[in-house]
């Protein structure tokens, strides 16, 4: 049944009225588009062209005038190329300004029918103003050549196939190609990752892919021009309806962040290279003296492994005598910013003490001008400390009787006077005297004699208070330095010691020696001199020999 030709033009204007109302402009041309003959256009070409349809029916270059130079010139290539290639469908973008001069951006889809010989029929296009979306994509542009990286789009489709839908300009500069280059194809690009790199690149964006979690990546890139770049990428992955995942993303050259790392990573491992070999102990300790960091050889030393030093304070470490001294000297050299040297004792896991020589090294900040950290170089002198102490012990002390001997106890009582006269306190001076002691030796022999003096030296020592200063400082002579001791005080000491030693009964070879100690006493009065007081005290014994010996005798003040 055919229609007849009123009907046929009715639904003709329906269709028309229809189209119309398509957010898109259909058009039909033969195979010369806009230059041959133009078949339809529908009435909304009106408004985007600023021309009549029926001028454009009659005349339909008039569309192809409006387009820019530029673009008219890619549009027809594309045209032909699709016409002669056999293909069915192309799409072109071009600028055109209309008959009132304003500038748009269009869109044309062309679908190219053919005959059955191939022959292209007809062109039949739809025109979509793209104009907003093509200043947005401008504007896109302008930001994106401010940015030191590339921005881009990247898309892995469902067969695993990468490509670049969106690359801003700055892939020309990282990646030595065009943005055009990289949209056609990904795989030169991507050849060009460093071969070490390539595989956590992939497992990189399969991972992102497969959890839709951030992609972050660096490798290396070998830049067309010859040289070789590290490149840091990272990028939000989303779902696409297709079952491909889309990523918007950045690529930046950190190059030179890179080799600032790496030689910062060297120079770490160097340092650390030299701090394991040496046998010097290397400790950090932040302001407060807590420990930051030791060297491995802290385990022979100290007995402890670093990581259970870290976080102490050094004063944990040391005989509570010596920490407030310690800490208050650590202080003052790194308030001056000085260096010091320290010797100490420091408590070994096992419980003992160790000798330790710090060479302490405060670092002042030079940002804040405060000290921060102090580095102690320690070296443990035990060895050399107690071979010292001995030699120490063996020059200041009598091995007979282990009073300290003469020279050395007249050294602590003039410190001890000194002490005084700068923070007064009392002071008494004891000398006594073995008494006949001539006769034990020449009864009983030398050796007896020393038997005696011995047991007299065990008796003083178990008796006095540490801080007690002892001394020999004759043959059978001895003197003991009491601070904080008034007269009376030290007369009862030296009544308790004579009563001892009248009581004691020292064997030799089976028989049973005693014997008797005169004593003489002095407290100092302010401003007294050493040798005054040894007098006085000397005075106080002379005067106990002559009362009949084996008695204590208080020597009176001269004043
Ligand atoms: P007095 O009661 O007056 O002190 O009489 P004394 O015999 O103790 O005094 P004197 O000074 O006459 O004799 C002291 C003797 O001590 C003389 C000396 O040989 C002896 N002597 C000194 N040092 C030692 C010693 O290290 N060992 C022995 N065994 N005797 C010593
Ligand atoms: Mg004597
Ligand atoms: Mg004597």
């Amino acid at each position: 049944m055919s229609m007849s030709p009123s009907l046929l033009k009715h639904s003709m204007a329906t269709l028309d009225k229809l189209l119309q109302a398509a957010p898109v402009v259909i058009y039909a041309t033969n195979v010369d588009w806009w230059q041959g003959q133009l078949h339809y256009a529908c009435q909304s070409i009106e408004p985007l062209a600023g021309l009549d349809r029926d001028v454009l029916q009659a005349e339909p270059e008039r569309w192809l005038a409006l387009l820019t130079e530029e673009t008219r010139y890619g549009a027809l290539t594309r045209l032909q190329h699709a016409i002669d290639t056999g293909s069915e469908r192309v799409s072109l973008n071009y600028t055109l300004q209309t008959s009132q001069g304003e500038w748009r951006h269009i869109q044309d889809d062309i679908n190219l029918h053919r005959d059955e010989s191939g022959k292209v029929t007809e062109l039949v296009g739809s025109l979509i103003d793209v104009t907003k979306r093509q200043s947005l994509l401008g504007r896109f542009k302008e930001l994106s050549d401010q940015l030191p990286g590339a921005l881009y789009q990247c898309r892995l489709s469902t067969k695993g196939r990468l490509t670049f839908p969106l690359v801003s300009s700055g892939a020309k500069r990282l990646f030595g190609m065009s943005p055009a280059t990289l949209v056609e194809s990904a795989e030169e690009a991507i050849g060009r990752v460093h071969p070490e790199d390539i595989e956590t690149l992939w497992r990189n964006i399969q991972r992102s892919a497969l959890r839709l979690s951030v992609w972050r990546c660096e490798f290396r890139y070998r830049h067309p021009h010859g040289h070789q770049l590290w490149v840091s990428g990272h990028a939000t992955p989303q779902q696409e309806a297709g079952g491909s995942v889309l990523w918007h993303g950045f690529c930046e050259d950190i190059t030179l962040h890179k080799q600032a790392q790496l030689a910062l990573i060297e120079s770490e491992r160097r340092y650390r290279f030299i701090i394991e070999q040496v046998s010097d102990l290397i400790m950090l300790f932040d302001s407060d003296g807590v420990c930051r960091f030791a060297s491995p050889s802290v385990e022979a030393m100290l007995g402890y492994t670093a990581e259970d030093l870290y976080g102490r304070a050094l004063i944990e470490l040391l005989p509570p005598d010596d920490a407030p001294r310690v800490q208050r000297r650590l202080h003052e050299a790194s308030c001056q910013g000085k260096a010091l040297q320290l010797e100490l004792r420091a408590r070994h896991s096992q419980g003992h003490y160790v000798w330790l020589e710090i060479s302490c090294s405060p670092y002042v900040s030079p940002q804040t001008n405060r000290y921060e950290w102090i580095l102690g170089v320690v070296r443990d002198v035990t060895a050399r400390k107690l071979r010292e102490l001995k030699l120490h012990e063996m020059s200041t002390t009598d091995s007979l009787t282990g009073a300290l001997n003469r020279r050395a106890f007249m050294d602590c009582i003039e410190a001890e006077i000194g002490a005084a006269d700068a923070m007064p306190s009392r002071l008494s001076l004891v000398i006594f005297d073995i008494d006949n002691f001539k006769a034990i030796n020449d009864t009983y022999g030398h050796a007896a004699g020393d038997l005696v003096l011995a047991s007299l030296g065990d008796i003083c020592r178990r008796t006095l208070r540490s801080h007690d200063i002892f001394g020999r400082i004759g043959g059978e002579e001895f003197a003991l330095m009491l601070s904080g001791h008034a007269l009376h005080e030290a007369a009862k000491l030296a009544e308790r010691l004579r009563l001892e030693f009248e009581e004691t009964q020292v064997e030799f070879y089976g028989q049973w020696l005693n014997f008797t100690v005169s004593f003489g006493i002095a407290e100092r009065h302010d401003t007294e001199t050493l040798e005054a007081l040894m007098h006085r005290a000397d005075m106080g014994l002379y005067a106990a020999k002559r009362g009949g010996r084996n008695r204590v005798h208080q020597a009176l003040s001269d004043r």
